[in-house]
């Protein structure tokens, strides 16, 4: 390939800091709101232009919608973000589980509001392009924003990209699966003008289970049993209807999937209807193909809604989510790598930062934690080989595929985003590296702030 060779050239300071978190998802967030509380100088980067990651970019709002009467779920931050979703209208009730749905629009409101009550530093439109750093340390990181180069130091940065960008241009080693074994990507999408209880009626006229979910070469689904007769806000035979009809063409026989909220105002939301196999989230052309791709598939799913779909006749489309819905990049090499049998077999560890339920989503794999069962996150799975100063938080910790279908989920992201900030903050006052931090401090700080890691 042909090269070109970039001048050097000196970049202005902008900020020194004492925690960095790099990106805003339900990992970033929580890490800048823990390392900010446990007393850290603390700035929250990220390159779009509100916070939330996951939840206001892509529009997903399925927050903790593995939740039953017997699940032991964590506590910390991430219920944080249900409870204050809640207090501000930016939650709905959740129709298959005991929980609420976020708003991915009002949730914007609502990580405003965190972000300056917890006195963190934002840092909206910049995407951080480079680490800084000295021999294997990260020292802080360049940012490319509508005012160019800029330069970030701080004491500690974590790395909440979902794509663990940082760790991976930092030097440390990471796993990323072949594409053709990649979940698939989605392009989110709500409508209105929905006739709310035409909708309603015919999901009860035809309740649809977990059970549903398999049925065609794409959508072949282990669960322990018990998931099978659960009810699912799942949708496949208005598709198999308008595939039949050839309203939609035959190889876009894998729309289906889930929504989310129906509003009395004819909002329905979080369509997560469209799987598009085989993009790399870390390629801008695999994106660019993913984006356009899911768009005009998300244009047929809608012919086939309206057509097929009674209450959706009138239905037009609200938004597709800001960007695509990336499931699965990078994971790093971490000092622990989670197993999946770690997540089965609810594994416990000394260095715990927080629980997670039984809760499986992934690769085939639909395991809903009905039983109170619950894994431990280790903090070793947090801290990527080679690169001091550097923790990673949320989808890209370390880990294989079927613990990965368990700990990308936004509530377990926010428990260890939670670990990583207290975790960041915690070095700092002790002067201790990541790799030889006193577990017991970090443990203490996150009891304080209400968190849950036995
Ligand atoms: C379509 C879809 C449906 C899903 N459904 C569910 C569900 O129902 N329930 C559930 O729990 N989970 C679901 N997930 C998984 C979940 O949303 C993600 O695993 C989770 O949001 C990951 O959180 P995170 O904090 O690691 O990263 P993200 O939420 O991806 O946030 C990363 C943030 O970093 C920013 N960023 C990235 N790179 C840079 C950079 N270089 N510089 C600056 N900023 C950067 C991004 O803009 C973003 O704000 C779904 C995922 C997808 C794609």
């Amino acid at each position: 390939m042909q090269k070109i060779h970039e001048l050097a050239r000196s970049v202005d300071v902008v900020l020194e800091t004492d925690v960095l978190v790099v990106g805003s998802g339900p990992g970033g967030l929580a890490a800048a709101l823990a390392a900010a509380r446990a007393g850290a100088r603390t700035a929250l980067i990220d390159r779009n232009g509100c916070f939330g990651g996951n939840i206001t970019q892509v529009g997903v709002e399925g927050f903790a919608w593995y939740r039953h009467e017997n699940t032991v779920d964590c506590e910390g931050i991430g219920i944080e973000f249900e409870e204050r979703a809640k207090a501000m209208g930016a939650a709905m009730p959740e129709p298959q589980s005991l929980s609420h749905a976020l708003d991915a629009e009002m949730f914007k409101w609502v990580a405003d509001t965190l972000v300056q009550e917890a006195g963190v530093t934002p840092l909206l439109h910049r995407l951080c392009v480079a680490p800084i750093m000295e021999k294997s340390v990260i020292l802080g990181v360049i940012t490319e924003s509508k005012a160019g180069r800029e330069a970030i130091l701080a004491k500690r940065v974590v790395d909440a990209t979902g794509d663990a960008d940082i760790a991976a241009r930092a030097g440390a080693p990471f796993h990323k699966s072949l594409k053709k074994d990649m979940m698939a990507v989605s392009v989110m999408f709500s409508m209105s003008g929905v006739n709310k209880r035409r909708f309603i009626d015919s999901v009860k006229a035809d309740p649809q289970t977990y059970a549903d979910w398999s049925g065609n070469g794409e959508w072949d689904y282990e669960t322990t049993g018990k998931e099978d007769q659960l009810f699912s806000p799942f949708l496949r035979k208005p598709f198999k209807k308008a595939l039949d009809a050839g309203l939609i063409p035959p190889y876009l026989h894998t729309i289906a999937g889930t929504w989310g909220t129906v509003t009395d105002q004819g909002d329905l939301t979080y369509l997560n209807l469209v799987h598009v196999p085989e993009i790399d989230g870390t390629d801008p052309n695999d994106l660019t193909l993913g984006e356009m791709r899911g768009r005009r598939e998300a244009i047929y799913a809608m012919e086939a809604l309206r057509k097929f779909m009674p209450g959706c006749e009138d239905a037009k489309l609200r938004n597709f989510g800001m960007t695509l819905g990336i499931r699965d990049t990078r994971k790093i090499d971490a000092l622990y790598n989670l197993t999946g049998n770690d997540v089965r077999e609810q594994a416990r560890f000394d260095d715990a930062i927080g629980i997670f339920p039984e809760f499986i989503d992934g690769y085939g794999i639909l395991i809903l934690p009905t039983t109170g069962r619950y894994w431990h996150v280790p903090y070793r799975a947090l801290v990527p080989k080679g690169v001091g100063n550097l923790l990673v938080a949320g989808r890209s910790i370390g880990g294989d595929k079927v613990s990965h279908a368990s700990a990308r989920n936004m509530m377990c992201c926010a428990v260890s985003g939670q670990g990583a900030g207290v975790a960041a903050a915690v070095s700092i006052q002790r002067d201790e590296a990541f790799d030889a931090l006193n577990i017991g401090a970090v443990q203490s700080e996150l009891a304080r702030q209400g968190a849950r890691f036995r």
